[in-house]
């Protein structure tokens, strides 16, 4: 076992640490929370997942998948991962839900994603209907919501390295900086979400419903398009509203989302463009 500063982690990286690892993992009382983050050479699903980190509130598991393929899953982090009684803290589950979905038939569910909860924090809830709202990435969360200057030093630490080499990720052994970076991304995330409950108007049972539409939004897709409308930093506020989208039954086709049919322009749904207002506000 490794830790750096106040970070307790373990890498996983052969078939006798992953038993006891998921011994460990199971034997948790069934509500407690974990936190879950993937990291990969473009993490999608044509990307390569190289790496999954789970963390229970003071420990964190790094579950080299590039040296232990999918054992990783089939011994038993698929059943944890698929479990939806077992809630996970995650931060913007998109690709980490597409690549686990596409490359190793794993089957996200149960997510709090604590980027959708910021946003909720923000606009007192969900904020209506008809908004267009700029997600904010971990690192600037950590900056605003915590005092995790350590934290923040470790991945901008990382990021120097990542932006190096962009196989990084894939490379054996994981170098120290980037083992913490892994603990760091999942463990902070208790102390984010902690930080960030509890704000008037806040209501887990919509930030559930809201994950779950996050998680399918590039898994459910037959294709990807990888374009400015799929990769922007914009959300339609109506994604965090569960089930308040009156019937959403046309397709926007910039992000393919789904909306009414008056969030659209007549002429725009003849001739098959239709526009959302994400998609009209990056073009
Ligand atoms: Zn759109």
């Amino acid at each position: 076992m490794a830790s750096g500063s106040s970070l307790n982690y373990v890498l996983v990286d052969s078939e006798v640490k992953l038993d006891q690892s998921l011994r460990e993992l199971k034997s948790l009382e069934p509500k407690a929370l974990l936190a879950v983050d993937c990291e990969g050479v473009d993490l999608t699903r044509i990307g390569e997942l190289t790496i999954v980190a789970v963390a229970t509130e003071n420990k964190a598991f790094i579950f080299d998948v590039v040296k232990l393929k999918k054992a990783v899953f089939d011994k038993g982090l698929r059943e944890i991962l698929e479990d939806k009684t077992r809630e996970k803290l995650m931060f913007d589950c998109r690709n980490d839900s597409d690549s686990l979905w596409h490359q190793y038939q794993v089957k996200l569910t149960g997510v709090l994603d604590v980027q959708l909860l910021e946003v909720m924090k923000r606009f007192g809830g969900y904020g209506g209907n008809h908004g267009v709202v700029k997600i904010r990435g971990f690192k600037h969360c950590l900056e605003l919501y915590t005092s995790g200057g350590l934290a923040v030093n470790t991945k901008n630490e990382g990021r120097m390295l990542l932006q190096r080499d962009r196989n990084l990720w894939k490379r054996r052994p994981l170098s120290d900086v980037l083992l913490r970076y892994c603990a760091v991304d999942t463990l902070e995330l208790f102390k984010l979400y902690r930080n960030l409950k509890g704000f008037r108007g806040e209501d887990l049972s919509r930030l559930r419903l809201a994950s779950d539409r996050y998680i399918e939004l590039f898994r459910s897709k037959a294709v990807r398009s990888f374009d400015r409308y799929e990769n922007n930093g914009f959300l339609p506020l109506g994604v965090i509203g569960g089930g308040d989208t009156g019937f959403a039954d046309t397709s926007c086709s910039g992000c393919r989302r789904l909306f009414p049919r008056n969030e659209f322009g007549e002429f725009q749904l003849r001739y098959g463009g239709q526009k959302c207002r994400v998609c009209t506000r990056v073009r």
